[in-house]
Protein backbone atom coordinates (compact mmCIF):
# COMPACT_ATOMS: atom_id res chain seq x y z
CA UNK A 1 0.00 0.00 0.00
CA UNK A 2 1.13 3.31 -0.92
CA UNK A 3 1.73 5.56 2.69
CA UNK A 4 1.62 9.07 3.20
CA UNK A 5 2.83 11.71 5.05
CA UNK A 6 1.02 15.17 5.52
CA UNK A 7 2.71 18.09 6.63
CA UNK A 8 0.18 21.22 7.17
CA UNK A 9 1.47 24.68 8.08
CA UNK A 10 -1.78 26.59 9.46
CA UNK A 11 -0.87 30.42 9.03
CA UNK A 12 -3.30 33.60 9.05
CA UNK A 13 -3.91 33.39 5.67
CA UNK A 14 -2.94 30.86 3.83
CA UNK A 15 -2.59 26.77 5.31
CA UNK A 16 -0.07 25.57 3.13
CA UNK A 17 -0.04 21.59 2.57
CA UNK A 18 2.61 19.31 1.89
CA UNK A 19 2.00 15.31 0.80
CA UNK A 20 5.12 13.53 1.87
CA UNK A 21 5.84 9.82 0.93
CA UNK A 22 7.38 7.78 3.94
CA UNK A 23 10.47 8.12 2.47
CA UNK A 24 10.35 11.98 3.60
CA UNK A 25 10.40 13.30 -0.25
CA UNK A 26 7.76 16.31 -1.32
CA UNK A 27 5.26 14.57 -3.27
CA UNK A 28 3.10 17.58 -4.08
CA UNK A 29 2.14 21.00 -2.19
CA UNK A 30 -0.31 23.27 -2.62
CA UNK A 31 -1.90 26.09 -0.78
CA UNK A 32 -5.24 26.95 0.61
CA UNK A 33 -6.76 30.21 2.10
CA UNK A 34 -7.40 30.52 5.77
CA UNK A 35 -10.86 30.54 6.58
CA UNK A 36 -10.83 32.73 10.15
CA UNK A 37 -14.54 33.36 10.35
CA UNK A 38 -16.46 32.43 13.28
CA UNK A 39 -13.57 31.69 15.40
CA UNK A 40 -11.79 29.26 12.72
CA UNK A 41 -14.20 27.07 12.84
CA UNK A 42 -14.20 26.42 9.14
CA UNK A 43 -10.60 25.79 9.19
CA UNK A 44 -9.53 22.03 9.80
CA UNK A 45 -12.96 21.06 7.62
CA UNK A 46 -11.33 22.98 4.82
CA UNK A 47 -7.91 21.32 5.04
CA UNK A 48 -9.14 17.67 5.33
CA UNK A 49 -11.62 18.59 2.10
CA UNK A 50 -8.43 19.52 0.14
CA UNK A 51 -6.44 16.36 1.28
CA UNK A 52 -9.38 14.49 0.25
CA UNK A 53 -9.35 16.00 -3.12
CA UNK A 54 -5.68 15.69 -3.68
CA UNK A 55 -6.23 11.85 -2.43
CA UNK A 56 -8.86 10.92 -4.38
CA UNK A 57 -7.25 11.85 -7.29
CA UNK A 58 -4.89 9.55 -7.29
CA UNK A 59 -7.04 7.02 -6.14
CA UNK A 60 -6.84 7.04 -2.41
CA UNK A 61 -8.12 7.68 0.76
CA UNK A 62 -7.31 8.41 4.45
CA UNK A 63 -6.15 4.63 4.64
CA UNK A 64 -3.36 5.77 2.86
CA UNK A 65 -2.01 8.50 5.80
CA UNK A 66 0.36 7.63 8.20
CA UNK A 67 0.45 10.59 10.01
CA UNK A 68 -0.12 14.35 10.24
CA UNK A 69 1.60 17.20 11.47
CA UNK A 70 0.09 20.72 11.93
CA UNK A 71 1.71 23.77 12.63
CA UNK A 72 -0.04 26.21 14.35
CA UNK A 73 0.83 30.41 14.90
CA UNK A 74 0.69 29.91 18.57
CA UNK A 75 1.82 27.93 21.65
CA UNK A 76 0.57 24.01 21.73
CA UNK A 77 0.06 21.44 24.67
CA UNK A 78 1.29 18.23 24.52
CA UNK A 79 1.56 18.05 20.48
CA UNK A 80 -2.14 18.43 20.19
CA UNK A 81 -3.96 21.07 22.00
CA UNK A 82 -4.51 24.70 21.48
CA UNK A 83 -5.24 27.16 24.28
CA UNK A 84 -5.21 30.23 22.05
CA UNK A 85 -4.17 31.80 18.69
CA UNK A 86 -5.26 35.08 17.99
CA UNK A 87 -4.35 35.01 13.88
CA UNK A 88 -6.70 31.83 13.73
CA UNK A 89 -9.55 33.36 15.57
CA UNK A 90 -9.29 29.74 18.01
CA UNK A 91 -9.73 29.54 22.03
CA UNK A 92 -9.41 26.38 23.05
CA UNK A 93 -9.25 23.55 20.30
CA UNK A 94 -8.05 20.16 20.47
CA UNK A 95 -6.13 20.11 17.32
CA UNK A 96 -5.28 16.55 17.05
CA UNK A 97 -8.90 15.02 18.17
CA UNK A 98 -10.55 17.21 15.77
CA UNK A 99 -8.50 16.21 13.10
CA UNK A 100 -8.61 12.30 14.18
CA UNK A 101 -12.46 13.17 14.19
CA UNK A 102 -12.40 14.15 10.69
CA UNK A 103 -9.97 11.92 8.88
CA UNK A 104 -9.67 8.76 11.13
CA UNK A 105 -6.56 9.52 10.95
CA UNK A 106 -4.54 8.55 14.63
CA UNK A 107 -1.16 9.94 14.48
CA UNK A 108 -1.38 13.42 14.50
CA UNK A 109 1.10 16.10 15.88
CA UNK A 110 0.51 19.51 16.44
CA UNK A 111 3.59 21.78 16.82
CA UNK A 112 4.60 25.75 17.49
CA UNK A 113 4.84 27.02 13.62
CA UNK A 114 8.26 28.81 14.82
CA UNK A 115 9.49 25.92 15.82
CA UNK A 116 8.56 23.29 13.08
CA UNK A 117 10.07 26.14 10.69
CA UNK A 118 13.07 25.94 13.05
CA UNK A 119 12.99 21.47 12.45
CA UNK A 120 11.96 21.94 8.76
CA UNK A 121 15.29 24.21 8.08
CA UNK A 122 17.33 22.18 10.21
CA UNK A 123 15.55 19.14 8.48
CA UNK A 124 15.91 19.89 4.94
CA UNK A 125 18.00 23.11 4.87
CA UNK A 126 21.07 20.76 4.93
CA UNK A 127 22.27 21.31 8.28
CA UNK A 128 21.00 17.64 9.79
CA UNK A 129 24.78 16.55 10.96
CA UNK A 130 24.67 19.64 13.01
CA UNK A 131 23.41 18.61 16.45
CA UNK A 132 22.04 22.04 18.08
CA UNK A 133 20.32 24.70 16.05
CA UNK A 134 18.52 27.74 16.54
CA UNK A 135 16.69 29.90 14.05
CA UNK A 136 15.29 33.03 14.45
CA UNK A 137 12.29 34.31 12.15
CA UNK A 138 12.52 38.26 11.29
CA UNK A 139 8.92 38.38 10.31
CA UNK A 140 5.82 41.07 11.37
CA UNK A 141 6.74 39.35 14.36
CA UNK A 142 9.83 37.55 15.43
CA UNK A 143 9.56 33.34 15.66
CA UNK A 144 12.47 31.31 17.59
CA UNK A 145 12.90 27.69 17.45
CA UNK A 146 15.68 25.81 19.19
CA UNK A 147 16.84 22.27 18.45
CA UNK A 148 18.88 19.87 19.84
CA UNK A 149 19.72 16.50 19.32
CA UNK A 150 17.30 16.28 16.46
CA UNK A 151 14.39 17.66 18.49
CA UNK A 152 12.61 20.98 19.05
CA UNK A 153 13.37 22.15 22.40
CA UNK A 154 9.36 22.81 23.95
CA UNK A 155 10.36 23.84 27.88
CA UNK A 156 8.43 23.09 30.61
CA UNK A 157 5.79 25.52 29.58
CA UNK A 158 6.45 25.73 25.67
CA UNK A 159 8.01 28.86 26.04
CA UNK A 160 11.43 27.54 25.12
CA UNK A 161 13.09 29.67 21.81
CA UNK A 162 10.49 32.59 22.33
CA UNK A 163 13.46 34.82 20.90
CA UNK A 164 10.74 37.49 20.08
CA UNK A 165 10.25 38.11 24.05
CA UNK A 166 13.68 38.32 25.13
CA UNK A 167 13.56 41.48 27.32
CA UNK A 168 16.23 43.81 26.46
CA UNK A 169 15.41 47.56 26.94
CA UNK A 170 14.30 47.65 30.98
CA UNK A 171 13.08 51.13 30.64
CA UNK A 172 10.96 51.16 27.88
CA UNK A 173 7.37 52.59 28.30
CA UNK A 174 5.55 51.12 25.36
CA UNK A 175 3.78 47.30 25.40
CA UNK A 176 4.72 44.90 23.45
CA UNK A 177 2.39 42.35 21.60
CA UNK A 178 2.78 40.37 24.53
CA UNK A 179 1.42 42.93 27.05
CA UNK A 180 5.20 43.54 28.61
CA UNK A 181 7.70 45.79 27.90
CA UNK A 182 11.09 45.93 26.00
CA UNK A 183 10.92 42.86 24.13
CA UNK A 184 12.99 42.31 21.13
CA UNK A 185 10.82 42.44 18.29
CA UNK A 186 9.21 45.78 19.42
CA UNK A 187 12.89 46.85 17.69
CA UNK A 188 14.21 44.17 15.58
CA UNK A 189 11.13 42.50 13.90
CA UNK A 190 9.47 44.02 10.93
CA UNK A 191 6.82 46.29 12.57
CA UNK A 192 9.01 47.04 15.07
CA UNK A 193 11.92 48.50 12.42
CA UNK A 194 8.75 50.60 10.69
CA UNK A 195 7.52 51.72 14.54
CA UNK A 196 11.31 52.55 15.70
CA UNK A 197 11.91 54.60 12.30
CA UNK A 198 8.86 56.48 12.52
CA UNK A 199 9.24 57.44 15.88
CA UNK A 200 13.07 58.48 15.34
CA UNK A 201 11.84 60.83 12.86
CA UNK A 202 9.22 62.42 14.44
CA UNK A 203 11.94 63.67 16.98
CA UNK A 204 15.42 63.31 14.85
CA UNK A 205 15.51 66.86 13.11
CA UNK A 206 17.86 65.28 10.58
CA UNK A 207 15.98 64.33 7.05
CA UNK A 208 15.69 60.87 5.81
CA UNK A 209 15.16 60.13 1.88
CA UNK A 210 12.20 57.90 3.09
CA UNK A 211 10.94 61.36 4.73
CA UNK A 212 8.03 61.69 2.58
CA UNK A 213 7.22 58.49 2.10
CA UNK A 214 3.99 56.87 3.82
CA UNK A 215 3.17 53.30 4.64
CA UNK A 216 6.94 52.60 5.13
CA UNK A 217 8.22 48.38 5.01
CA UNK A 218 10.87 47.09 7.13
CA UNK A 219 12.21 46.73 3.49
CA UNK A 220 12.07 50.38 2.50
CA UNK A 221 14.26 50.85 5.97
CA UNK A 222 17.11 47.98 5.16
CA UNK A 223 16.87 49.79 1.42
CA UNK A 224 17.79 53.07 2.52
CA UNK A 225 20.22 51.51 5.64
CA UNK A 226 22.06 50.07 2.37
CA UNK A 227 21.76 52.93 0.72
CA UNK A 228 23.41 55.37 3.40
CA UNK A 229 20.57 57.20 5.05
CA UNK A 230 21.96 58.20 7.83
CA UNK A 231 18.39 57.98 10.05
CA UNK A 232 17.81 54.23 8.67
CA UNK A 233 21.25 52.83 9.19
CA UNK A 234 20.43 53.91 12.91
CA UNK A 235 17.18 52.46 13.46
CA UNK A 236 18.61 49.28 11.34
CA UNK A 237 22.36 49.25 13.51
CA UNK A 238 20.07 49.54 16.78
CA UNK A 239 17.94 46.33 15.52
CA UNK A 240 20.86 44.29 14.59
CA UNK A 241 22.71 44.96 17.85
CA UNK A 242 19.43 43.84 19.83
CA UNK A 243 19.07 40.60 17.32
CA UNK A 244 23.04 40.07 18.24
CA UNK A 245 22.74 40.44 21.69
CA UNK A 246 19.89 37.97 21.94
CA UNK A 247 21.75 35.28 19.71
CA UNK A 248 25.01 35.77 22.62
CA UNK A 249 22.80 35.41 25.39
CA UNK A 250 21.28 31.84 23.73
CA UNK A 251 24.85 31.07 23.12
CA UNK A 252 25.37 31.47 27.11
CA UNK A 253 22.53 28.86 27.58
CA UNK A 254 22.93 26.46 24.84
CA UNK A 255 25.99 27.22 22.96
CA UNK A 256 24.57 25.93 19.22
CA UNK A 257 26.86 25.06 16.72
CA UNK A 258 24.73 26.89 14.14
CA UNK A 259 22.27 29.94 13.72
CA UNK A 260 19.89 30.15 10.94
CA UNK A 261 17.83 33.51 10.34
CA UNK A 262 14.44 33.45 8.36
CA UNK A 263 11.61 35.24 7.42
CA UNK A 264 10.67 38.32 5.03
CA UNK A 265 13.23 40.48 6.44
CA UNK A 266 16.10 37.29 5.84
CA UNK A 267 15.62 38.57 1.73
CA UNK A 268 17.85 41.70 2.89
CA UNK A 269 20.75 39.09 2.46
CA UNK A 270 24.03 38.97 2.98
CA UNK A 271 23.68 43.05 4.11
CA UNK A 272 21.79 42.27 7.43
CA UNK A 273 23.02 39.06 7.86
CA UNK A 274 26.95 39.88 8.08
CA UNK A 275 25.72 42.88 10.03
CA UNK A 276 24.90 40.20 12.40
CA UNK A 277 27.66 38.19 12.16
CA UNK A 278 29.93 41.29 13.14
CA UNK A 279 27.72 42.37 16.00
CA UNK A 280 27.37 38.65 17.54
CA UNK A 281 31.00 38.38 17.24
CA UNK A 282 30.77 41.54 19.56
CA UNK A 283 28.79 40.13 22.46
CA UNK A 284 29.73 36.59 22.17
CA UNK A 285 31.52 34.95 24.75
CA UNK A 286 35.32 34.07 23.08
CA UNK A 287 34.61 30.48 22.59
CA UNK A 288 31.44 30.64 21.12
CA UNK A 289 32.36 33.91 19.00
CA UNK A 290 32.92 31.88 15.57
CA UNK A 291 29.30 30.13 15.78
CA UNK A 292 27.90 29.64 12.19
CA UNK A 293 25.22 32.35 11.13
CA UNK A 294 23.59 31.26 8.10
CA UNK A 295 20.34 32.71 6.34
CA UNK A 296 17.75 30.11 5.81
CA UNK A 297 17.04 28.51 2.45
CA UNK A 298 13.32 26.85 2.41
CA UNK A 299 11.05 30.39 2.70
CA UNK A 300 7.65 29.17 3.08
CA UNK A 301 8.41 25.15 2.97
CA UNK A 302 10.06 25.65 6.42
CA UNK A 303 6.60 24.97 7.87
CA UNK A 304 5.62 22.06 6.43
CA UNK A 305 8.56 20.41 6.24
CA UNK A 306 8.76 20.55 10.01
CA UNK A 307 5.36 19.53 10.83
CA UNK A 308 6.00 16.49 8.48
CA UNK A 309 9.26 15.72 10.51
CA UNK A 310 7.34 15.76 13.78
CA UNK A 311 4.87 13.05 13.00
CA UNK A 312 7.37 11.04 10.98
CA UNK A 313 9.28 10.81 14.18
CA UNK A 314 6.62 9.44 15.68
CA UNK A 315 6.53 6.70 13.14
CA UNK A 316 9.95 5.74 13.35
CA UNK A 317 9.75 5.32 17.27
ZN1 LIG B 1 6.79 40.50 24.34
Amino acid sequence: MNMYCCGIDIGGTTVKIGLFSLDSSLVNKWEIPTRTEKKGEFILPDIVKSIEKELFAKGFGWGNIAGIGIAVPGPVIENQIVTRCVNLGWEHVDVAAEMQKLTGVSNITVVNDAKAAALGEWWKGGHENCKSAVMITLGTGIGGGVIVNGQIVSGAFGGAGELSHFPLVPDETEPCACGKCGHLQQYASAEGLVHQFYKKMRIDSRSSILSNHKNLSAKDIIDAARGGDSLAKEVFDDAVRKIAQTMAMVTSVIDPELFLIGGGMSKAGDFLIDAIRKEYRRFALFISENTRIEQAVLGNDAGIYGAVKCVMDNISK
